[in-house]
């Protein structure tokens, strides 16, 4: 067996191969190559956590596992250490044995980076060219410095529910060569071609009014019953992609726009079909797209197993006998 530890990752893998092995597991779960087993999720009582597994196999990569971990919202402030906390476990489909334990913090900020900037490359119009930031904490700036990769964005305008993390964000889209402004939500409604939401909100803060035609959002915050960062009515009023539709109704920013019955679940789109070319995507400037990006084990896998193998071929993988 194989531990691929946190600390070694960042040497490993870029974005760039994260946003390849992300995007060619969504269409291979579009397909039906690939799939995701039902996520576990809980409120463990304690520390205010939320621990869970979410696990799938890939058929055509036979990639097959887990990752076990979730959100503890203290530790930041108490410990000094992010609030994401995960492991990845990849077993061998043919025997069933464990075959690699690798760091899953830094490949969740990519992985799901990689998931939006997804969204960004099929779905946002081609002309855009301000994009929004809702959301200033540690995932933000991995979506940042993701998005700006697939359009020629000119500008971010950002807004948080803490202000005072803003400023940090800055310093990202500064390193990234681009003009940065803290704005209103009218404003950064008003303004943005693409927005990103990245949130651990339970309420709507981009409010159905707020957007305007035209824009393509990435919803990556929502990942957990109760959750919500847009309100629902934006919804009805969109084209709405995702990941996995059985996700997204129940534990994504879908769930409360199919719960009060403004969508259905028919309505919802997975995001591999129109990699795959079987959805067209966008169908005028004018839509509003949304990306419903739940979080799934299979992007996961996608990642880790990539990690294990450059790992491997570069003899930093430690392997135990297990
Ligand atoms: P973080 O703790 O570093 O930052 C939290 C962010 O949410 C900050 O911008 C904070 O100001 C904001 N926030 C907190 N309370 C709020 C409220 N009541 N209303 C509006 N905004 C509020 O967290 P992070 O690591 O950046 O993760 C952000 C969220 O993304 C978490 O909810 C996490 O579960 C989720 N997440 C989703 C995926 C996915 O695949 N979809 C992956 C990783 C993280």
């Amino acid at each position: 067996m194989w531990i691929v530890p946190e600390s070694v990752i960042s040497e490993l893998i870029t974005p760039e191969a994260s946003f390849d092995a992300v995007e060619s597991v969504f269409g291979a779960m579009a397909s039906g190559d690939a799939y995701n087993f039902p996520v576990v999720r809980e409120a463990i009582g304690h520390e205010d956590a939320l621990y869970g597994f979410k696990g799938g196999f890939d058929q055509s990569g036979l990639v097959l596992g887990l990752k076990a971990g979730g959100y503890w919202p203290n530790n930041l402030e108490a410990r000094g250490i992010i609030n994401h906390q995960s492991t990845v476990f990849l077993f061998d489909p043919d025997t069933g044995k464990a075959k690699a334990m690798v760091g899953g913090n830094l490949l969740t900020a990519l992985r799901t980076a990689a998931a939006s900037s997804v969204s960004i490359k099929h779905l946002a119009r081609k002309d855009a060219r301000v994009l929004g930031m809702i959301g200033a904490g540690h995932q933000s700036h991995f979506q940042l410095r993701a998005a700006v990769k697939h359009r020629p964005f000119e500008k971010v305008v950002a807004w948080n529910y803490h202000p005072d993390m803003l400023p940090k964000l800055g310093e990202t889209a500064a390193e990234l060569g681009l003009p940065f402004e803290a704005v209103s939500l009218e404003d950064l409604g008003a303004q943005a071609d693409v927005i990103i939401s990245i949130t651990s909100a339970f309420a709507p803060s981009l409010l159905d009014a707020h957007v305007t035609e035209g824009t393509h959002l990435a919803c990556m915050g929502t990942d957990t019953k109760g959750k919500q960062e847009v309100e629902a009515a934006l919804l009805a009023r969109a084209v709405v992609f995702t990941d996995e539709v059985a996700q997204s109704i129940s534990i994504g920013e879908a769930q409360h726009a199919v719960a009060e019955g403004l969508i259905a679940e028919a309505d919802v789109h997975q995001i591999g079909a129109v990699i795959n070319g079987a959805h067209p995507g966008r169908s005028s400037d004018a839509e509003i797209t949304i990306f419903d990006g739940t979080g799934v084990g299979l992007q996961d896998l996608a990642v880790a197993q990539a990690v294990v193998d450059i790992a491997v071929e570069k003899g930093v993988a430690i392997e135990v006998d297990f």
